[in-house]
Order: C-alpha cells, then sequence, then structure tokens
C-alpha cells in the first residue's frame, strides 16, 4: 500500500479514518495488524480488496497497480458469513464457483482439502451443526482455495475459546506451509501476533496509521513453549507498550 489514506463522509462531516499509510508485505510472508478498536484494520482490508476506494494512494500486487481492482485477493471478512443454507462442502467451493469452475468439478477439487484439514466426514453437514473452530476452519479453507497467492484474515479466531484459538493457529500454520501463500493477519491478540508472525506492523488510531514495524525473528517451526522465551517475552512487551498497556497487562482491552 502506497500512501493510502481514506475519509468517509459521513452526516456530521468528513471522517479521517485512515491516514497516509504504507506498507510492504513481502511475498510468502506471515504479516500481523494489531492496533486499537476503529484503528483502520478492516479499512485497510477493505481497501486492498478492492472493496473501498481509499481516498488517496495505491495498492500495488506484484508491483501492478491493483487499486479498487476485486478478486485479486482472498478475503476472510471478521463474521465468517457461511451460508447457512449451504452444506460445508458447498460453502467451502463458493470461491471456486464465483471464479466459474463448475460445480462438480469444484467439488472434486475440495474434497481432498477438506480430509486432509479436519474436516472428513463433516463435508454434507450444515454450518450450524458444526463448533466454531470447525465453522472457522470451513471459512479460511474456503478463502483459501479462492486461489489467490494473497490472504487477508480479519480476526478469525477472535470469537473462539483460548484451546481451540490455540489448536486453530497451529492448522493456519501448517496450512500458510503447505500452500506457501502471503497471509495478511488483524488479531487484537498480541500473543497471538508474535507467535504467527514474521513482521508485526502496530497502528494508532484517530487517525487510523501505522506507528511500528516489529520483524519477529524468533525460529520456526516454534512450539508452543516459546512463548515463555525471554526473546518472546519481549517482543510480546514492545508490543504492549505501543498500544500503551503497562508492561504486565493483557491486551484485552485493544
Ligand atoms: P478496525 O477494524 O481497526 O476496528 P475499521 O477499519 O472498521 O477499524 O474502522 C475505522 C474507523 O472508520 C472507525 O472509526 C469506523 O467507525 C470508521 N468507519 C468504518 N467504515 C465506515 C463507513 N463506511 N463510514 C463511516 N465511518 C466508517
Ligand atoms: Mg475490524
Amino acid at each position: 500500500m502506497e500512501d493510502v489514506s481514506v475519509t468517509f463522509q459521513t452526516a456530521d462531516g468528513p471522517f479521517h479514518a485512515l491516514a497516509p499509510v504504507t506498507l510492504n508485505i513481502p511475498r510468502g510472508r506471515f504479516v500481523s495488524l494489531i492496533g486499537p478498536s476503529g484503528c483502520g484494520k478492516s479499512t485497510i482490508f477493505n481497501v486492498v480488496a478492492g472493496l473501498q476506494s481509499p481516498t488517496r494512494g495505491r495498492v500495488l500486487i506484484d508491483g501492478i497497480d491493483a487499486t479498487g481492482s476485486i478478486g485479486q485477493v482472498g478475503y476472510m471478512l471478521q463474521k465468517d458469513l457461511l451460508l447457512p443454507w449451504r452444506t460445508v462442502l458447498d460453502n467451502v467451493i463458493l470461491g471456486m464457483e464465483v471464479r466459474g469452475v463448475p460445480v462438480a468439478e469444484a467439488r472434486d477439487h475440495a474434497r481432498p482439502y477438506l480430509q486432509r484439514y479436519g474436516l472428513g466426514g463433516f463435508e454434507n453437514r450444515h454450518p450450524g451443526a458444526l463448533s466454531g473452530g470447525m465453522r472457522q476452519r470451513a471459512a479460511l479453507l474456503r478463502t483459501l482455495l479462492f486461489d489467490s497467492d494473497v490472504i487477508l484474515l480479519d480476526e478469525p479466531f477472535g470469537a473462539l475459546d483460548a484451546q481451540t484459538k490455540a489448536q486453530m493457529q497451529e492448522w493456519l500454520l501448517k496450512i500458510w506451509t503447505d500452500f506457501g501463500k502471503t497471509v495478511v493477519f488483524v488479531t487484537h491478540d498480541v500473543e497471538e501476533a508474535v507467535y504467527l508472525s514474521d513482521d508485526i506492523h502496530v497502528m494508532a488510531t484517530r487517525p487510523g496509521r501505522v506507528i511500528a514495524h516489529i520483524p519477529v525473528d524468533l525460529p520456526r517451526p516454534r512450539p508452543r513453549s516459546v512463548v515463555t522465551t525471554p526473546g518472546f517475552v519481549a517482543l510480546k512487551q514492545r508490543c504492549l507498550a505501543l498500544l500503551g498497556h503497562p508492561a504486565d497487562e493483557e491486551s484485552e482491552a485493544a
């Protein structure tokens, strides 16, 4: 993103949601955006996905201007938006269908992924019959099978309990390794950002802007126990300090 700013026209006049933001996301990396509620994280995603026109600035993908162009990136919205009347399999193939792949072909393509990534046996269930973690797997697989090199995930695990969230993080890292995609990830959980990412960009609000880039130089694969190592703790404290939290506090209020 090059100098992207967004001003919304509201009943109370113009609202400057995003100050010029420049972000460089290298290919194949796992990059997180963290910041307080309302700092413009979802707005950034909407701009990158081409759903929101920036007031100024450009979005480049592989060096090519993609500003306002939809269908270039996979995007999982903050709400999973699985269609309740479709089976898990038919939810997962939605992106392929939108791309014009015939349904039978899309189903054949998707089935092995459901098997391999923990949804085997659930193909013909409806979303309402699944646990929260299973629903997020289905929504994530749908985003992945949209078949673009870049995927945007907006707080995908925000509503999950701690244990399910930890399982989903492992699952996502496996998928990221298998697929080799570029992932941009929004979370308000600082520990999650440090655990998953190669890079963290910290944002602030009023107006929304990026205030710091923190490279996470912890080796991979990362065992869970990494969270207690001094290197990990130092990175987490740095993020919390940038978010304006006292040193030993959790990120709940973000
Ligand atoms: P975040 O995802 O970081 O919580 P958002 O990107 O959703 O923040 O929103 C950034 C700011 O822009 C918020 O103050 C929000 O209320 C405002 N905003 C978002 N969309 C619109 C819109 N369509 N019209 C007016 N204001 C908006
Ligand atoms: Mg948001």
